[in-house]
């Protein structure tokens, strides 16, 4: 690592950059026993002005699947492929958390992903949330914001603030646009409000890492967005046949137990289908999940033990 240059955040100017790119390490904090929070941050930018695209992950700190896309993205472009504009990437937006491996960290356990658009930001994760938000967001043109599902999985899928953004949210070629109740605090939602048209991705689930898709969604879906907005070379190839789902229901657990899905991640189900099972312990009687409504599973819990009202699925679906 000993090419990252070191710089305080505060001097840092994303529109000036041309032709180059660059791995920073940002300072964030400065902390009381004198050493400062860093945050890594590349910077691609090519020959000539243009947008300026923030791709962003790791808010969460056990959601891996956005900085490994962060690390891949890095890895393939250099300047010369820019046509125009600046691709800036924060592969780990939420340091501590990263190293807890966990969604919050122990510092103050305040969720990063709720922490914009506070009147105060007081702890130390709302105050890097609002600074981050400052000096690198709200100077993007576009933002992406990755996450992954937590003891579920998600089928990968944009989410959106508005039916406006489904053009855009289409170009990342996953398949699946929701459009997500407006989250207040969400960064997505901060973005939106500053007039940035901002998507958020969901692929697979916590602590893992799933390459296939990942690799997936970079060369078809990313690098898609790019060519779409003309900053990265060839022809935009955009799948017609999406679909855009308006609300879930989310299936609970009717008990504790063991969880045995009948039903896999994508697959269109009926009211009223059978979904799966909870296998109470001792019991041999078997409590049985009845589809809610007719749409698809875009969640699909992996943890095998449940315990009552559990998040097991969510169904989405288009409302008419
Ligand atoms: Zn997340």
């Amino acid at each position: 690592m000993k090419d990252i240059k070191f710089l305080e955040i505060e001097r840092l100017d994303v529109s000036e950059w041309r032709h180059s790119k660059k791995a920073l390490r940002l300072k964030l904090m400065g902390l009381d026993d004198g050493a400062s929070l860093s945050m890594l941050c590349g910077i691609i930018a090519g020959r000539k002005a243009g947008p300026i695209i923030t791709v962003v992950a790791g808010q969460h700190g056990d959601e891996w699947n956005g900085t490994y896309i962060c690390h891949q993205l890095y890895n393939k472009i250099e300047p010369q492929d820019i046509k125009r504009g600046t691709l800036v990437i924060v592969p780990i937006a939420n340091p501590w958390a990263f190293l807890e491996r966990d969604r919050v960290s122990s510092i103050d356990v305040v969720d990063m992903n709720r922490s914009y658009s506070l009147a105060e930001s007081r702890k130390p994760t709302e105050y890097i949330a609002e600074l981050l938000f400052k000096k690198i967001y709200s100077q993007s043109d576009y933002l992406l914001d990755i996450h992954t599902g937590g003891s579920g999985e998600y089928l990968p899928n944009i989410g959106i603030t508005g039916q406006g953004r489904v053009e855009l949210a289409t170009k990342l070629n996953t398949g699946y646009v929701v459009v997500a109740q407006k989250e207040f605090g969400s960064l997505i939602y901060a973005c939106e409000r500053a007039s940035i048209p901002a998507l958020s991705v969901e692929i697979g689930r916590r602590l893992s890492v799933d390459y296939k898709s990942c690799d997936k969604f970079l060369d078809n879906g990313l690098l898609n967005l790019l060519k779409s907005l003309e900053m990265y070379p060839g022809t935009e190839d955009t799948n017609p046949e999406q679909k855009l789902f308006t609300t879930k229901t989310l299936v609970t657990s009717p008990g504790s137990g063991f969880f045995h899905s009948q039903v896999d991640l994508g697959q269109v189900v009926n009211e009223g289908e059978l979904l799966g099972t909870v296998e109470p312990i001792f019991t041999s009687k078997l409590e049985k999940i009845i589809a809610p409504a007719q749409g698809s599973v875009l969640y699909l819990r992996r943890e095998e033990k449940v315990s009552v009202s559990d998040t097991l699925m969510h169904i989405a679906y288009q409302n008419s």
